[in-house]
């Protein structure tokens, strides 16, 4: 592309939308959860120009990819809710997946975000044009945006197994949010690959209904029981005609957990030891079987991995018909899993329960940002962000959920508001002061992730002596170390110093500055 074109704001189709007076086109890439807050708090914002592309024909992502048997949240229904669209009729403590589906569903009918959304549409590419970017579909469209925001998610990319032979195996086998939903289990012999959270909620779900479950474990997690409970009319009522209430409780629900699990997380000694007495306590009340307790005992300490909350899992692992398998598999067969000790697991159905792969985010969307540097091989495994939410070289260009930020045992739907709210304050700053762009600086990066790097040495998914999901290519978890209080304190006051703010004039320098360069060569 010829200097001028990619960097002289006169060159592209549109004048900078805060020197013009007119609405800024913003693209939300996905409409989950994340893209579907971000239409809602944009627009009370002022901004309706918003094109979200949706890869599916259907709102949801997570929830709507998601469609195992026993798929619950274990984040409590009163928090794991938009703050703008408070329910009171959730059926339980904890919502089942479907329930949080059809909230997801009719949340965005009622604040119209269908309208804005382009349903099976997929980004292929997001190329930075000076000071837009240029949006190219999997339909080989291109067109013109502001602003783009990236709400793709973070665990997405089903991980598959590179075990041998996993294609030769004759029966179904499919990665557990790839479900065959019309496959009935009665009396079928399952074999699951994987002991996460995932797992431990459909082995709770199917064991009485399988003829024999085998659950490969390849490590041991540990488990808090889930306090599940039905909510009555009576509550539900209560709620709709006293809504602050549900104010009252989504706010203490997230004080109680920021002040429990999260700081034993974060290194909070006396809180680990009571994470890890929990732990033990239901595993020792749940498993009778020794043996089998001991096998499923990790050597490592509670909350490293990502703790499980489930209260069906032990007393379905302890049934008669499900087995523990802890002799690691050699290979995939045509009928099961040949284990190390030469056994075959003769098996009707396989599920991969192997978890996602966390390091992906937008990619494979092609990002290619200022001097067409791509996201991508930047990323190459550890992938970083500014404050989870902006990289330098990429301007106008957001994440929600994006790299570094607080994820874990707590409600991501909390954490992406906040990120909304973070981008919206950024884009008045830009009104305010007519800048046509703007991005981290580079040193401004390097000192949040040098000080995310140590911080996070001290919490338990470092010194818990663990793998996880959490940990990059280098071994260094991709997650925010402080608290989730400084985490909103942070997205709610923009260090604007943080930012190069780039001017009209700015451009047209870089502009003549790369024409003096090609001339000169
Ligand atoms: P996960 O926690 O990453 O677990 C993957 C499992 O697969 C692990 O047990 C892993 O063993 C095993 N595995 C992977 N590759 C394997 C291989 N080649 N051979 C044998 N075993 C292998 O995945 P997940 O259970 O899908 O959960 C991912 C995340 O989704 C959770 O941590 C949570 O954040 C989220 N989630 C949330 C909820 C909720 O209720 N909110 C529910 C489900 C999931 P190793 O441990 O040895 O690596």
């Amino acid at each position: 592309m010829p200097a001028d074109s990619a960097t002289n704001p006169e060159s592209t189709p549109l004048a900078p939308w805060t020197q013009s007076g007119r609405m800024p086109r913003i693209a939300i890439i996905g409409a989950g959860m994340s893209g579907i807050a971000a239409v809602v708090k944009l627009r009370r914002a002022g901004y309706n120009d918003l094109t979200v592309f949706e890869k599916t024909d259907r709102v949801g992502g997570t929830w709507r990819e998601n469609q195992y048997p026993g798929l619950s949240c274990d984040i409590p229904s009163y928090l794991y809710q938009f703050s703008f669209e408070k329910n009171p009729d959730w059926s339980h403590r904890f919502s089942h997946g479907p329930e949080i589906q059809r909230y997801m569903e009719s949340t965005a009918r009622k604040h119209g975000v269908l309208r804005d959304v382009r349903f099976n549409t997929r980004v292929e590419e997001l190329r930075y044009v000076a000071p837009v970017w240029e949006l190219t579909t999997n339909g080989g469209e291109t067109e013109i945006f502001d602003i783009v925001i990236s709400a793709t998610g973070v665990l997405h990319h089903p991980a598959i197994p590179d075990i041998p032979g996993l294609s030769d195996f004759e029966g179904e086998a499919f990665h557990t949010a790839r479900w065959n939903t019309q496959l009935d289990l009665q009396g079928k012999r399952v074999g699951i690959i994987g002991t996460g959270s995932t797992s431990a909620q459909i082995v709770g779900e199917i064991a009485d209904q399988v003829g024999k479950l085998s659950l490969f474990q390849r490590t041991a997690q540990w488990i808090h029981p889930l306090p599940q409970k039905a909510y009555g009319t009576y509550w539900k009522t209560l709620l709709r005609k006293v809504p602050a209430l549900n104010t009252a409780v989504y706010w203490g629900v997230a004080f109680s957990i920021e002040q429990s699990f999260v700081r034993a997380t974060l290194g909070n000694k006396l809180l680990l030891r009571y994470v890890d007495w929990a732990c033990r306590r239901n595993l020792r009340k749940n498993v009778p079987d020794p043996v089998l307790r001991e096998k499923l005992t990790p050597n490592y300490a509670a909350a490293c991995k990502r703790l499980i909350f489930c209260s069906t899992f032990y007393p379905a692992i302890s049934r008669d018909n499900a087995e523990l398998v802890t002799d690691g598999i050699e290979r995939i067969e045509s009928k099961g899993v040949r284990t190390r000790d030469g056994r075959l697991h003769e098996l009707d159905v396989l599920v991969l329960a192997t978890g996602f792969q966390a390091d992906r985010f937008i990619l494979p969307t092609r990002v290619i940002g200022e001097g067409g540097q791509e996201l991508g091989s930047q990323w190459e495994g550890s992938p970083r962000a500014h404050r989870a939410t902006s990289v330098p070289g990429f301007p106008n260009f957001w994440m929600l959920e994006g790299p570094t930020g607080p994820i874990g045992n707590i409600s991501l739907i909390m954490v992406t508001e906040h990120q909304i709210d973070y981008v919206i304050a950024c884009m008045e700053k830009m009104k305010r002061d007519g800048l046509v762009a703007m991005a981290p600086t580079e040193e401004a990066f390097r000192q949040y992730n040098t000080a995310m790097t140590e911080a996070v040495q001290r919490t338990v998914w470092v010194t818990g002596g663990c793998q996880s999901w959490y940990l990059d290519k280098d071994g260094i978890p991709n997650i925010y170390p402080w608290t989730p209080r400084q985490y909103r304190k942070e997205m709610r006051h923009p260090n604007f110093r943080e930012f190069r703010l780039i001017r009209s004039h700015d451009l047209t320098r870089s502009a003549e500055r790369s024409a003096s360069t090609t001339t000169s060569a």
